[in-house]
């Protein structure tokens, strides 16, 4: 169990508007003027502090917002995407060159797995997928093209906790970089103190928490996040993944009550698994002694914030699974949708949306059985009451008594 409080260190982060606003003001432009020619041609060779070029590379809105990121994640700097996916590939696209190979877990995001597996292909990039809980099968898979181990510190969708030490430690051994998605446990696990090199997210969940906008962040060193914007070689800066600055301004005010998000999200996360698993049925929930992440995830998370907002039930069959996200539509404990993070409950079968990227028989592998609901728990004040409604659903489905 870690010490470090994120919260504190965005709650400290202050920038004033112009005239004094509690909040920055928001830049309204896509170009910048200088006083001089000379001027423009020193930052085109190198960075000035407080001087900008062009909004695709850097903009104050969207500088205000990384740096709040890089508090978040513990790292010495930050940079902010249009999506998770531009920060994953960014990233990727920055470390690796054709021939080039990854190491990934293979339980993640779906659309991260589509992208190892049927993208980056086309640019000579191949990816091995392991299960990433066994670190011995890590180093098996390690090659002098292996540049990169890639892994979702909690994943999606059964939670399985990533050990970002052990993991550290291989990636060091073989000088690779270890990147480690963070969007299901913002301020509860901080990768970078576990030895992660770059940290990314989907600010699209629980960062925003609004599930109004969809964005994404590369939280590395100053040296990692210097070669994503480079003018002339950064994956950022030719790729052009920018986040409109109107959108990064309400991103960090979202970000300033992600703590007591957190907490609420992980109380009623916590509740809800308890007693579902009390009730009898098969839940994944890494606050769970009988999750297999429990232990782990005790020694590698901040203290304070709990065990995040996700949890899976196995409902058995899909027909089961569609009956009980039917239900729970029906009674009004959230909506059926993907994505997470969101006040009210959100729900989906990973096997026919986020995670139909991956094959069949993967899926089986992975144990990602076919009637999995996956579930972001919301915000209600009165989880005992939500829950008196889910129990109704499940006993309604036969999946308790
Ligand atoms: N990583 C994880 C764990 C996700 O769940 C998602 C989206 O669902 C992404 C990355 C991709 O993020 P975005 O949708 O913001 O591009």
């Amino acid at each position: 169990m870690h010490h470090f409080d994120p919260s504190k260190e965005i709650q400290d982060y202050s920038v004033f508007g112009e005239y004094g606003g509690v909040n920055p003001s928001i830049t309204d432009s896509s170009t910048y003027t200088f006083l001089s020619p000379e001027k423009m041609k020193e930052l085109f060779d190198h960075e000035i502090e407080g001087c900008f070029l062009y909004s695709r590379h850097w903009n104050p809105t969207n500088k205000h917002l990384a740096e709040a990121l890089a508090l978040l994640e513990d790292s010495e700097a930050a940079i902010v995407a249009s999506s998770g996916m531009a920060a994953i590939s960014a990233s990727i696209l920055q470390i690796c060159s054709a021939g080039d190979e990854i190491i990934s877990g293979r339980t993640i995001y779906g659309g991260t797995y589509a992208l190892l597996k049927n993208f980056l292909p086309k640019l000579g990039i191949r990816t091995k997928f392991v299960d990433i809980k066994n670190t011995d099968e890590v180093r098996k898979h390690i090659t002098d093209k292996t540049k990169i181990i890639y892994c979702e510190a909690v994943s999606n969708p059964l939670l399985e906790v990533a050990n970002i030490p052990a993991l550290s430690q291989v990636a060091k051994e073989y000088n690779l970089k270890l990147m480690v998605d963070n969007t299901f446990s913002p301020i509860s696990i901080t990768p970078v103190h576990n030895g992660a090199d770059i940290v990314i997210h989907s600010i699209t969940k629980f960062i925003n928490g609004t599930s109004d906008c969809v964005a994404g962040c590369v939280c590395s060193t100053q040296e990692f996040i210097s070669q994503l914007t480079d003018i002339n070689t950064g994956a950022s800066m030719l790729l052009g993944p920018v986040l409109d600055s109107f959108r990064a301004a309400s991103i960090l005010k979202n970000m300033h009550t992600l703590h007591i998000r957190i907490k609420k999200h992980s109380y009623n996360a916590m509740y809800i698994a308890e007693n579902m698993e009390k009730a009898g049925c098969k839940v994944f929930y890494p606050g769970l002694p009988s999750h297999n992440g429990y232990e782990l995830m005790n020694k590698i998370m901040n203290n304070g914030f709990g065990y995040g907002g996700m949890l899976a039930v196995d409902a058995g069959t899909v027909e089961k699974a569609d009956s009980l996200m039917k239900k729970m539509q029906d009674e009004k404990v959230g909506y059926l949708a993907v994505s997470l993070g969101y006040f009210k409950t959100l729900f989906s079968s990973p096997g026919h949306s986020t995670s139909s990227e991956i094959p069949k028989e993967e899926q089986k592998a992975m144990g990602l059985s076919e009637g999995l609901v996956r579930i972001s728990i919301g915000l209600d004040n009165n989880i005992e009451e939500t829950f008196g409604r889910m129990k109704k659903c499940l006993t309604d489905v036969g999946l308790c008594k």
